[in-house]
């Protein structure tokens, strides 16, 4: 077993191959023309933004998609120099010397953003970087999503007149959000793409890149035309975008997508650090409220809400030795408690999300016994975790 700590046993195990492998059937669904963008926002949905983005590279991505400047800065001084890096965030003007330099495309919501730019650059005498860089952006396009972008014909018309006054400004790309793709009202899909389509007439020839596709866009819609970049997030981790899981194992009442192979890549893990026998009576953790009702083995983990465990995951089985085991108690913020069936040394393994003997705890499973998506789950997994890449190429 590897320890990335010599001082803590929980940590992410994360395989790459794995990653490869959903790249690779995402690939499958897309045409040569398209490009792919592996989406590594919020620390790569928790799985580790920097080895992720050089992983999905190595696989063969096009670009990648993060949703912050700070993000794209962390990928660029990671030696990641030349591959492009999409912001699919707002972003502050201010920041303008700094987007140059490190040559990172943003997305903008309309004009203002070029105006405020230029004066930052004025006002502090670095106007100049403008014969040196190209500032390359994507318009935003709200088609049914109501959260960034232009909305009407004629206010992309006004943008496609006003940006000609920015000469130092590169057009490259329009892209557009779908709301219900991974679940919803199945005609608000064709709402949203005809109004794309409305929008697409205004504008100009010369914008290479017209996108739409996330990871259900891009697994379940492919007859929709091309989207030109596929923004693939939550199904390159190996997660359904819906929380359908792979099999009906789980039982009848989830839904399961048995069509998509999505591989999930995430395992996390821990040891037990320490095991003892309770008599009845004996209350476990803050607040006193768990009571043994026998004498119960009790193993401590070092995991809680301070790893992205949260207290709300109290019901959440833990896995050892191929059984299911609850948590006793209340989730501390470093550590919990769980009963084990039986005596455990100390060191045995732990597992919180991924596969133990005939038990799975898929985090699509896990996310739907706390009433959140798994994207939710992963992406809160905090920096204190090690993360253990396995299978770099
Ligand atoms: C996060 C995000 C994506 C990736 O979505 P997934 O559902 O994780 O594939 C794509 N596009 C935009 C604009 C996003 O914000």
């Amino acid at each position: 077993m590897i320890r990335p700590s010599e001082h803590r046993p929980t940590q992410a195990i994360i395989n790459l191959e794995a990653m490869r492998h959903n790249i690779d059937w995402m690939r499958q669904k897309m045409n040569d023309q398209q490009k792919l963008f592996a989406t590594v926002k919020a620390n790569a949905y928790g799985h580790g933004a920097v080895p992720i983005a050089k992983a999905a590279i190595s696989a063969g991505c096009e670009g990648l998609a993060v949703a912050t400047v700070d993000e794209a800065i962390e990928l660029r001084q990671s030696g990641l120099s030349q591959i492009p890096i999409l912001v699919l965030g707002l972003t502050d003007p201010q920041g303008i010397a700094e987007i140059l330099h490190y040559n990172i495309t943003i997305t903008v919501s309309g004009l203002d953003f070029f105006e405020a730019a230029y004066q930052q650059l004025a006002d502090t005498k670095q106007t100049r970087l403008l014969d040196l860089y190209k500032l390359n952006f994507h318009l935003a396009l709200d088609t049914g999503m109501g959260r960034i972008g232009l909305r009407e014909v004629a206010e992309v018309e006004a943008f496609a007149a006003g940006i000609q006054a920015y000469p130092w400004a590169h057009w490259q790309g329009v892209f557009t959000h779908f709301a219900t793709a991974g679940g919803g009202p199945a005609d608000y899909i064709e709402a949203q793409w005809q109004r794309w389509l409305d929008l697409m007439e205004a504008v100009p020839a010369t914008v290479d890149y017209r996108h739409y596709a996330n990871s259900a866009m891009g697994l379940w819609h492919p007859k929709l035309p091309a989207s030109d970049i596929v923004r693939m997030g939550i199904s390159m981790y190996g997660l359904d975008p819906k929380d359908q899981l792979p099999s009906p194992a789980w039982g009848p009442d989830y839904a399961v997508n048995e069509a998509d192979d999505l591989q999930p890549i995430l395992e996390l893990i821990t040891e037990i650090v320490h095991v003892k026998k309770v008599p009845a009576g004996a209350c476990i953790s803050y607040g006193a409220t768990y009571q043994a009702r026998e004498d119960e083995w009790i193993a401590t983990l070092p995991i809680g809400y301070g790893d992205g465990w949260l207290r709300h995951y109290k019901n959440l089985p833990i896995l050892v030795d191929g059984h299911e085991c609850p948590v006793v108690g209340v989730i501390n913020m470093d550590q919990l408690m769980i009963r084990l069936p039986k005596h455990y040394p100390v060191g045995t393994i732990a597992t919180l999300i991924g596969p133990d003997g005939s038990f799975n705890n898929h985090a699509s499973y896990l996310a739907q016994q706390v009433d959140t998506i798994a994207y939710e789950i992963v992406t809160n997994l905090s920096p204190r975790i090690a993360r253990v890449y396995l299978n770099e190429d």
